[in-house]
């Protein structure tokens, strides 16, 4: 049996005595933590994390990865807190054990198996240290080296799990070896029927090919002798799971698939590989259509070796790979091997320097090969994701962007649902429709018939798709105000004289067009509405054509704002204006209608020009915050700030700016920006305010 002793002493081959010291302590940490739990099977529940460690001893991985696999359990398993590991072994382990906790919390069963790539990915992009993934590979091989033990449907439902998610990302990172055995393993459990009738029927067939494999083995022995070709040379066996594979998706029979003879042939060099590719191509002849270099040009996941195939005696087909002892380690290792070389640093970013060293490594292979990059951009992507992998409610898995947040989502669910998202629920908690999402959240919206992106989510959303769609509606909802207050003030206008907009005929909007050189009306109302044509001109297009000249005293009837939310609308930021103020308007191309104070002396040069100022009131039902700015003196007070800030708030009113302007010891000024609803609203505000006793003065400032 495994003992922490029998570890320490293997790892003595690769780690150094100060760090095996750590691991031991990691080892005795989780032997208390899990003391009194067993396993399925029985046995005291550190024999798993001690299994786990060896796994990853047998890898060589750094000690703080062994440190991870001791404790990885602990924070899921025991009442130990993350912080408390960081307080005994330091943030880069309990970073490490909660990242490997993350993953195994997460519920990777949903239905749908086209999914299973989105979940490789999420899973990846959940883990912020490569090594969290290995070591939660190490956890997953010792579980399912003891599968046995478990119920039957928990067994299938690891193996299921095994197979599309933990196998493939084996394979993504290039551990061949460990993907091997997850296949094996997996198939073994899910179809333990056709895995033992496959295997037998394997094992009749080996016996069988016995005599043939030796014979063309030494024959290829020889012949490499012969050149003095230094090699060693293995029979291989396509495992199990690749057979089926084969069967199933391939439809080959057992035999066309048996009938193949397959070697490897490892050696020191890379111009030895070809220098043995051409001693075996004299030896047998070979097929020029399956002759494969992926020396020169590698494998996604970095894989490289000759491939080909000879016709041997009998005419049976003979499949031989030939790689470096280098290529064989990182074809059956991958990422891991990557770990085999020690380097002097002991730093925590050293794990993902490393990740990204592998990668730099394939990359180059790549360049080397002159080839198209994108194979590589699947591996590079899947390590250091830039999106962020999250689930709807009822399990679908969304990919967004990086820095991407719910209004994100709900567009990327579908435009309507985003149009009309008015809040969200992350993990089953309400949440700022701004919040940042993160790998593996769970993401639910909150819907409202009839409500409207915000203009202000423009400042956060991340997806073009969001962006877009938001874009898309406030145009469209621009375009419709425009038409709206462009036919109030042109009713207006046209009243002043004596024509009422709503019963125009057809001759008269026909002069209106023609007039203003526009198609049509709506387009009409829409350049008044914007301000890049004046209503005044327009009206007396047909001002002309009515007899009676209209002078003299207006009987107006002014165009009514009824909202501080009208697009359309603005309020001039020199004056102010709060319902209750007389006010002027004043048409500014592209801004639309500009409503100042009456009084302002900024439209002094426009009161000339009727044709631009636009008689407006306030309807009697106007809604909304209108921001007015507020001139305090106070004497010196503590906390009068405070004090002040409550009472205006107290009221109802929102203080949208405040900054103070010390004159002296006793004397200061502070400057207030408060949305208020009216004038009495604001009379209301003041008085509260002038009742302070360090209150001096008080008054609504101009500019
Ligand atoms: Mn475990």
């Amino acid at each position: 049996m495994l003992t922490i002793d029998i570890l320490s002493h293997r790892l003595s081959s690769y780690l150094e005595p100060p760090q095996i010291q750590l691991v031991r302590r990691a080892y005795y940490y989780a032997e208390q933590a899990h003391d009194g739990q067993k396993r399925r099977s029985g046995e005291p529940y550190i024999t798993h994390p001690l299994e786990v460690a060896e796994n990853l001893a047998n890898m060589h991985m750094d000690h703080q990865s062994l440190m991870a696999a001791m404790l990885h359990d602990v924070i899921e398993d025991t009442g130990i807190s993350k912080k408390a590991l960081s307080e005994q072994f330091g943030a880069t382990i309990a970073e490490l054990v909660d990242g490997v906790s993350k993953l195994t919390q997460f519920e990777f069963e949903t239905p749908a198996e086209k999914q299973a790539e989105n979940f490789q990915k999420m899973a990846l992009a959940m883990a912020q240290d490569i090594r969290v993934i290995i070591v939660k590979l190490a956890d997953r091989l010792h579980n399912m080296r003891t599968l046995e033990a478990l119920k039957p449907e928990k067994r299938r439902r690891i193996a299921k799990e095994t197979l599309e998610i933990y196998a493939p990302i084996a394979h993504r990172l290039g551990m061949n070896d460990l993907r091997i055995e997850f296949e094996d393993r997996g198939f073994y459990a899910m179809h333990p029927l056709r895995a033992s009738r496959l295997k037998a029927a394997l094992e009749t067939v080996r016996g069988n090919r016995k005599e043939l494999v030796e014979k063309i083995q030494s024959a290829i022995e020889i012949r490499l002798e012969r050149e003095s070709i230094n090699a060693i040379v293995i029979g291989r066996e396509k495992h199990l799971y690749s057979i089926y594979q084969k069967m199933r998706l391939k439809k080959k029979s057992f035999n066309e698939i048996m009938d193949v003879y397959a070697f490897r042939i490892v050696v020191d060099e890379v111009d030895t590989c070809y220098r043995a590719l051409g001693a075996i191509h004299n030896l047998y002849k070979p097929v020029i259509t399956e002759f494969k270099d992926y020396i020169a040009i590698p494998k996604a996941n970095g894989y490289q070796s000759l491939h080909t195939v000879l016709v041997g005696m009998h005419g049976v087909p003979i499949e031989v790979q030939i790689r470096t002892k280098e290529m064989d380690e990182m074809a059956n290792s991958g990422i891991a091997a990557h770990f085999l070389y020690k380097s002097d640093s002991d730093e925590s970013s050293n794990s993902q320097a490393r990740a990204r060293q592998w990668v730099k490594g394939l990359l180059e292979m790549q360049q080397a090969a002159g080839n198209s990059l994108e194979f590589i951009e699947n591996v590079k992507i899947d390590l250091f994701p830039d999106e962020v992998y999250v689930f709807t409610p009822v399990g679908e898995i969304v990919e967004l962007p990086g820095g991407a947040t719910a209004v994100d989502f709900a567009y990327a669910v579908h435009t309507d649902v985003g149009n009309a998202c008015v809040a969200c629920r992350i993990n089953g908690h309400l949440a700022p429709l701004s919040e940042t999402l993160k790998s593996g959240q769970k993401v639910e919206v909150i819907t409202a018939t009839g409500a409207q992106p915000n203009p202000n989510w423009l400042n956060f959303v991340t997806s073009g798709k969001a962006r877009s769609a938001i874009r898309h509606v406030l145009k469209n909802q621009r375009h419709h105000e425009s038409i709206e207050l462009g036919r109030r003030m042109l009713s207006r206008k046209l009243s002043d004289v004596d024509i009422d907009f709503n019963s125009l005929d057809k001759a008269q909007e026909k002069i209106l067009l023609e007039g203003s050189g526009v198609p049509t009306m709506d387009k009409l109302l829409e350049d008044i509405g914007q301000g890049s044509r004046i209503a005044f001109g327009v009206a007396q297009l047909l001002a002309s054509d009515v007899k009676r000249p209209h002078g003299g005293v207006n009987i107006y009837s002014p165009l009514m704002i009824d909202s501080a939310d009208e697009m359309m609308i603005s309020f001039a930021r020199c004056c102010r204006p709060i319902p209750g103020d007389p006010i002027i308007g004043h048409v500014s191309s592209g801004k639309g209608l500009v409503i100042h104070q009456d009084t302002c002396h900024n439209i002094n040069d426009l009161r000339n020009q009727p044709e631009k100022i636009n008689q407006v009131n306030w309807a009697p039902t106007v809604t909304g915050e209108f921001l007015v700015d507020i001139r305090v003196e106070v004497g010196s007070e503590r906390g009068i700030i405070a004090t002040l800030a409550t009472r205006i708030t107290e009221l109802g009113a929102n203080i949208e700016q405040i900054n103070v302007d010390e004159r002296d010891a006793h004397n200061s000024v502070i400057n207030l920006c408060v949305g208020v609803t009216n004038r009495i609203h604001l009379a209301n505000v003041m008085r509260r305010v002038r009742g302070l006793n360090s209150v001096i003065r008080i008054s609504r400032s101009k500019q």
